[in-house]
């Protein structure tokens, strides 16, 4: 069992609690895992048939293992860490991290290191890139709200052009200016140009302490992401707990007691359960509630929005090793937003030597043309992207699998604060024994050790009777992404106790 410090763990007491879990991702799983070393019965419902991991899932065909995106293991937490190791040791890989911007013809290194930005767009461009944030520090746009508004005033119109708005634009499928500056504030946290280029001088004088800020490297398991949460799930069903794959939970009744029951599409019934813990999306579960939420929470469980995303997998026999991970394709001129280079997370993502498995990243959203095409249509757009990118040859290519990912990114555009809050507000007030986990649990832009968490915290709170974690609290950690821990601490920093402990 894991314990870090600053986390009270309740000892079991013999009084065992029924927990229904929804969703074996890695939320849902981990909250399950740690129930269950707790000594509480648990039984987790998965949609999928086959697959666990959720997003986190790794798809598997003939030999070529492929990500829902790449997933990069990494935490601040010790305990996060420290669970990774458990589960899978040696079979979790240190690997050098190497990413890239495609844009006009040419690759830049990413994170983006922008003197050399600068150098490779040229004099003309990198002048106007540079006077243009000028403009933008003496001519900030006041209240920045928007991820246009706070990006320029801290890189310039240019750069933002350039290097922020075609790819998020992709990812969001909507204007920059309709994206909530708290995405930008994520990503990108304090980080300006005039920041990057002063880091640059000091990394240039040996007297200075290097400012280590970018991820240099990543965890991650030899046979994909998916391998950890097959291995948590086999764990969880040694232990005697039941995990239901192809059950897709639709409804649930809360009954006075209180106790809960759920039931399936087929209009099975499962229950009575003493708590729930949910990953399911809140807009899809919220609305099957008995007794019904309020009008208006039901309005806010409605409006909250997603994005979707589809990752076509091209299967090569092409020996070239390239150290790109991943490729980001800024270039307006492709559809893909990204492409993945599996080969290069861990040689067993492919099956020997001579193969080589891509991933094109499409983001789109559910009735627009991209995400209705037919698989056929994914597989010409995908292998006309992969040869003109010049990653493989037309004739190398030996087959190509379409795998779509609904809700694949909560969306955070200017409402769902307030959504989230009236959600939030009624199910605590009314639905005692209810818990929301995860990413489209809490419509949160978590990664996995952030979804994590929120199941660990969530089962902990459980085992103790009452809330002793706020789950809430747990944040999305803007540094997580692209900055490196600097601290070299390995504790618990995204706990905060609750006031009334
Ligand atoms: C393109 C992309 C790249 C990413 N890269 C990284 C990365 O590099 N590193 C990282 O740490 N994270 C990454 N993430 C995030 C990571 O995938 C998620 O944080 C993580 O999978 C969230 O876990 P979860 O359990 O909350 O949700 P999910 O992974 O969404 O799992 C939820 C599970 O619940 C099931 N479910 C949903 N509704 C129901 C229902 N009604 N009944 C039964 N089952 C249901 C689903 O089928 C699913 O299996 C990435 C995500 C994306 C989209």
């Amino acid at each position: 069992m894991f314990i870090s410090s600053g986390i009270n763990i309740t000892p079991f007491d013999g009084t065992s609690v029924k927990v229904a879990v929804i969703g074996a991702g890695p939320a849902g799983l981990t909250a399950a895992y740690q129930l269950s070393q707790l000594g509480h019965q648990v039984m987790v419902f998965e949609a999928d048939s086959q697959y666990v991991g959720g997003i986190s899932r790794t798809v598997v065909q003939d030999g070529f293992r492929f990500d829902i995106g790449g997933h990069r293991f990494f935490s601040k937490s010790a305990f996060i860490e420290d669970f990774w190791t458990e589960i899978l040791g040696d079979e979790m890989l240190t690997r050098p991290r190497c990413s890239r911007i495609y844009y006009r013809g040419r690759f830049f290194r990413y994170p983006l290191a922008f003197p050399e930005a600068l150098w490779k767009l040229g004099l003309w461009e990198a002048t106007r890139s540079v006077g243009s944030y000028a403009w933008a520090r003496l001519f900030p746009r006041p209240q920045p709200d928007n991820f246009e508004d706070w990006v320029r005033n801290r890189f310039g119109q240019r750069l933002y052009e350039i290097f922020f708005k075609t790819y998020t634009e992709k990812v969001w499928g909507m204007s920059c200016r309709e994206i909530s500056a708290d995405w930008a504030v994520q990503r990108i946290q304090n980080f300006s140009l005039g920041v990057a280029l002063r880091q640059a001088l000091q990394s240039r004088n040996p007297s200075q302490k290097k400012v280590k800020t970018l991820i240099e490297q990543f965890r991650y398991p030899r046979l994909g992401p998916g391998q950890m949460w097959e291995t948590v799930a086999a764990k969880i069903k040694a232990q005697g707990q039941t995990i239901c794959m192809g059950q897709h939970i639709c409804q649930l009744e809360h009954r006075p007691g209180p106790s809960w029951i759920l039931r399936n599409s087929r209009g099975e019934s499962f229950g009575p359960f003493d708590q729930v813990i949910s990953s399911a999306p809140l807009s899809e579960l919220l609305p099957h509630l008995h007794p019904r939420l309020s009008p208006l929470a039901l309005q806010a469980a409605q409006a909250l929005r997603y994005r979707d995303f589809v990752v076509v997998g091209v299967m090569a026999k092409n020996g070239q090793n390239l150290p790109e991970q991943w490729i980001y394709l800024h270039d307006p001129s492709f559809k893909a937003g990204r492409v993945q280079n599996f080969r290069a997370w861990s040689p067993d993502m492919v099956p020997g030597p001579d193969y080589n498995g891509f991933g094109l990243e499409y983001f789109c959203s559910k009735g627009d043309t991209l995400w209705e095409q037919s698989d056929a249509e994914w597989q010409k757009l995908a292998r006309q992207e992969i040869v003109r990118l010049g990653l493989v040859r037309e004739s190398e290519i030996l087959q190509l699998r379409v795998i779509r990912q609904s809700r694949a990114y909560p969306v955070y555009d200017q409402h769902y604060t307030s959504h989230l809050a009236q959600l939030r507000q009624e199910m605590n007030a009314h639905f005692p024994g209810f818990h929301f986990v995860g990413r489209n649990g809490m419509h949160r832009y978590n990664n996995q050790d952030h979804a994590m968490m929120t199941g660990w915290l969530t089962a902990l709170n459980i085992a103790a009777g009452h809330p002793q974690y706020d789950v809430w609290e747990v944040n999305e950690d803007a540094e997580y992404h692209e900055n490196a821990a600097t601290s070299g601490l390995r504790q618990v920093p995204f706990l905060k106790a609750r006031e009334d402990e």
